[in-house]
């Protein structure tokens, strides 16, 4: 590929470190020729996304963490300084340790809305601040996983708010369609990050995936993050609404 998005700005929410799904997703957005706007949240990332950035060429790094609603009040203000953006990737998520650990049945209110709050319903929170600045159309995204279909050992409460997340997916694409917003989701494979620390057993998982899945191994962030560049370019201008699974196959597995 060679500077397929040229001109386009992209806001990139949840670099936490050089392996973060996002990180992959912002190197293959500039490898393209798009200008970058990253995220971190709180003052605990400020300096390690400051030099993730720069060594990324991004034009801006602010601070937002999603469930604060100054914090998007300021984004606002920053996109509008901006004049428009042309994609959001969404690639947040966060549940209580002990939720991903013990039976889905014993979740509690309080992680089970947690998850949902960080990791489902911030997408559309975002959405709406990104939405008025995409006065071209343009393209919303985020990150999924298998478990909001399937069950998976351990991923409980992460499972249910990734369903929902797909669901509010399928809404925001029909609600932003009319303005040429497409709104998609990338289903990818596990990838050891944070994140995926959280989840127990998580090396198990890797080790079914190189087993099972049709390629006979796990996928590489930068599959996610050519997948990302694809649905933002010309070529992906008629897919919206959309699970795309980036997971080598994994998913047509039955046994
Ligand atoms: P990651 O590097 O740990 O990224 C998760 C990001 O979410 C971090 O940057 C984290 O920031 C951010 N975050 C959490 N709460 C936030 C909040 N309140 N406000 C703003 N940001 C917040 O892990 P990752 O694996 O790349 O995860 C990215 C996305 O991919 C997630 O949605 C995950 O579920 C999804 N995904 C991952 C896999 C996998 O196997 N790794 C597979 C499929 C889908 P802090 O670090 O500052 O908390």
């Amino acid at each position: 590929m060679s500077n397929l998005l040229e001109g386009k700005t992209a806001l990139v929410l949840g670099v936490a470190n050089r392996w973060s799904l996002a990180h992959a997703i912002a190197e293959a957005f500039r490898r393209e020729g798009a200008k970058l706007i990253l995220t971190y949240q709180g003052d605990r990332q400020k300096l390690t996304v400051e030099e993730l950035g720069a060594a990324l060429g991004a034009a801006r790094v602010l601070n937002c963490d999603v469930t604060n609603d100054e914090d998007l009040d300021r984004l606002t203000a920053a996109l509008e300084e901006e004049g428009h953006v042309d994609t959001m990737v969404h690639s947040i998520a966060f549940a209580n340790r002990e939720d991903l650990a013990r039976p889905f049945v014993e979740t509690s209110r309080a992680g089970y809305l947690l998850a949902q709050e960080v990791s489902s319903y911030s997408l559309v929170a975002v959405a709406r601040v990104v939405a008025p600045m995409m006065k071209e159309g343009g393209s919303i995204m985020t990150l999924t996983y298998l478990g909001a279909t399937r069950v998976v050992t351990n991923y409980n409460v992460m499972g249910v708010a990734k369903a929902a997340l797909e669901s509010s997916v399928r809404y925001l694409a029909a609600d932003l369609g009319p303005e040429n917003i497409r709104v998609n989701a990338i289903s990818a494979g596990p990838v050891k990050t944070l994140a995926a620390a959280g989840i127990g057993g998580f090396s198990s998982i890797l080790g079914v995936v190189r087993e099972k899945a049709p390629l006979r191994r796990a996928i590489e962030t930068s599959e996610v993050g050519d997948t990302a560049a694809f649905l933002l370019s010309h070529a992906g201008r008629g897919i919206t609404g959309e699970v795309i699974m980036v997971d080598a196959g994994y998913h047509i597995i039955g046994m």
